[in-house]
């Protein structure tokens, strides 16, 4: 049996009524980074560190501003801009040569290219290299090894997984691209059933998808709402892994 630490949050997400428990489980995750970036980890010289140095994507310093806590944002944004502004004097060289208008003889690249290009490489990094997106994509990576792990050994999960809702088409892609690395044999009876259930499910989001529309005709307005109700974010979640904004997450 692999760590409970993994296998009891996989199992509870599964005995949610959900369009996808691994979003369920990133939900909590991210609730706990974003209060944990701007709580504990104020007193963590390391983290702070290294936050200075990596930052956080745009969804992460959204949710970060919603948190109400905006001391302890300004802090993080105070010393992160530090290493920010260090990046970009560290540029200065290449912007001057640039500027100059340089370009040796023999060189592929005109200055200004090999300036684009620096200034590229380092603030496209500032981007991927968020704080919490790392954090919740290493956690993330234990569920599903653990997810494929119970599936492949546990008749209980199994029937959980089918009486699920399936997955988001995010989660989809990930659990079958690890599906090989960690159930190898099983790998493609899971990769099967996992797309069965996607098709049938993706159906059923479409009908209510449908029906949403249809609730905007005149000739529909008596027709019952029945499951349609919210079908757009629940569309926009299926397809691409939950949007709810920070600030809902207590009411989940
Ligand atoms: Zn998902
Ligand atoms: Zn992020």
């Amino acid at each position: 049996m692999k760590e409970k630490i993994y296998t009891i949050p996989v199992n509870e997400a599964y005995d949610k009524d959900c369009e996808c428990p691994l979003c369920e489980l990133e939900k909590q995750l991210e609730y706990e980074a974003v209060e944990y970036a701007l709580g504990a980890a104020m007193m963590e010289p390391d983290f702070r560190i290294e936050s200075n140095e990596k930052g956080y994507c745009n969804r992460h310093f959204k949710q970060m501003f919603d948190a109400h806590n905006k001391l302890s944002l300004a802090l993080v944004l105070e010393t992160h801009l530090i290493e920010l502004r260090k990046k970009l004097d560290g540029l200065e060289k290449a912007v001057n040569t640039a500027a100059a208008g340089k370009s040796g003889l023999f060189k592929r690249n005109t200055a200004a290219e090999t300036a684009a290009e620096d200034i590229s490489a380092v603030f496209g990094k500032v981007e991927c290299e968020c704080m919490i997106c790392q954090k919740i994509n290493s956690t993330t990576k234990h569920y599903i090894d653990v997810l494929l792990y119970l599936w492949a050994t546990e008749e209980e999960f199994r029937a959980k997984f089918e009486r699920s809702k399936g997955v988001c088409l995010k989660h989809f892609k990930i659990l079958c691209e690890a599906a090989p690395k960690h159930i190898k044999s099983d790998a493609g009876k899971f990769i099967a059933a996992l797309a069965a259930k996607e098709k049938k499910e993706l159906e059923r989001i479409q009908e209510d998808i449908h029906r949403f529309t249809l609730k905007f005709d005149y000739r529909y307005n008596d027709m019952e709402w029945g499951t349609a109700q919210d079908a757009p974010l629940r569309t926009i979640e299926k397809i691409s892994g939950y949007i709810t904004p920070y600030d809902d997450k207590e009411k989940n």
